[in-house]
């Protein structure tokens, strides 16, 4: 289990959520088994996803995190509910490139340049989309870019996965600090006195630290009160009634098609690699309006 704690400063100014998310990239790596820097990439977007679909405030709402880069990866998407649970894919997950000039896997040259999008679906008629350009590649700049220019919310946040040598994920975590409405601006230089002095996330994590001692860590000298918690997983919820339902939505004369070939179709989820098998007389099925 991952774990994601929130806390706000004891004048209401300032909300922080830090998470350990070792779990959640350890199953990304396990499911897509990608090259070094496509779990990096990977596993930052999915932990930015975590982190800001737990702030959502409706059971139900969705947020997903969309990056269209020019890079190897080709793009890629991560998916979190309200309870900070996530879903991810890339177009490439194999990618090999050097290392960046500070000796870094390069997240930013595998994702190129291009656009972030953040998609919340809040059960409305039509999802709600921002879409910016990226400023580096490397995401949680992008991310904070975003909040930024399109709420207006000030933000800092941190990402950070450590691949070891045999590819597994040694720590992956990060965090978020957030100034709410009225805030008091005197909070100001004391978190970026703490941002400062705090080292990289998976070096906290790497000496220990939990979730609630680095959510602690973004507010002290605030008066931090814990505000909850939970745990989270990499969760995918597909199903073989959701395939259906896109098999549907690419029409009655594909799905003829596929059926007139006479052999069973295979859909593969991006998510989580499960494999859901239609026969033709399935598809026909589908095409009649009952269940496959
Ligand atoms: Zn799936």
């Amino acid at each position: 289990m991952s774990i994601i704690k929130r806390a706000i400063s004891a004048d209401g100014s300032v909300v922080a959520s830090a998470i350990d998310s070792t779990d959640i990239v350890s199953v990304i790596e396990r499911y897509h088994q990608p090259s070094a820097v496509v779990t990096a990439a990977l596993g930052r977007l999915a932990t930015a996803a975590s982190l800001m679909g737990y702030g959502q405030k409706n059971e139900g709402d969705q947020l997903t995190l969309r990056i269209d880069g020019d890079g190897p990866i080709g793009g890629m998407a991560a998916v979190a509910d309200s309870w900070g649970n996530v879903k991810c894919y890339a177009n490439n997950y194999i990618v090999e490139i050097p290392l960046n000039a500070r000796g870094k896997l390069d997240v930013g040259g595998a994702v190129g340049a291009g656009t972030l999008s953040v998609i919340k679906d809040l059960g409305l008629k039509e999802p709600y989309v921002g879409t910016i350009p990226l400023v580096s590649g490397e995401i949680a700049e992008d991310i904070a870019s975003y909040y930024a220019d399109s709420e207006q919310i000030p933000t800092v946040l941190s990402l950070g996965v450590l691949v070891a040598p045999d590819l597994s994920v040694r720590h992956a975590g990060g965090f978020l600090i957030q100034l709410l409405p009225f805030a008091d601006e005197a909070c100001i230089p004391i978190l970026e006195k703490n941002v400062a002095a705090m080292p990289h996330v998976t070096q906290m994590l790497e000496e220990g630290l939990t979730a609630e001692d680095i959510v602690l860590r973004c507010l002290d000298g605030l008066e931090p009160n814990l505000l909850d918690g939970a745990e989270v997983t990499y969760h995918c919820d597909c199903s073989r009634e959701r395939t259906s339902r896109v098999l549907v939505s690419i029409g009655r004369e594909e799905l003829q098609k596929l059926a007139d070939t006479g052999e069973d179709i295979e859909v593969c989820c991006h998510f989580c690699d499960k494999k859901y098998v239609f026969t033709p007389d399935e598809i026909l099925g589908l095409i009649r309006g009952g269940d496959a």
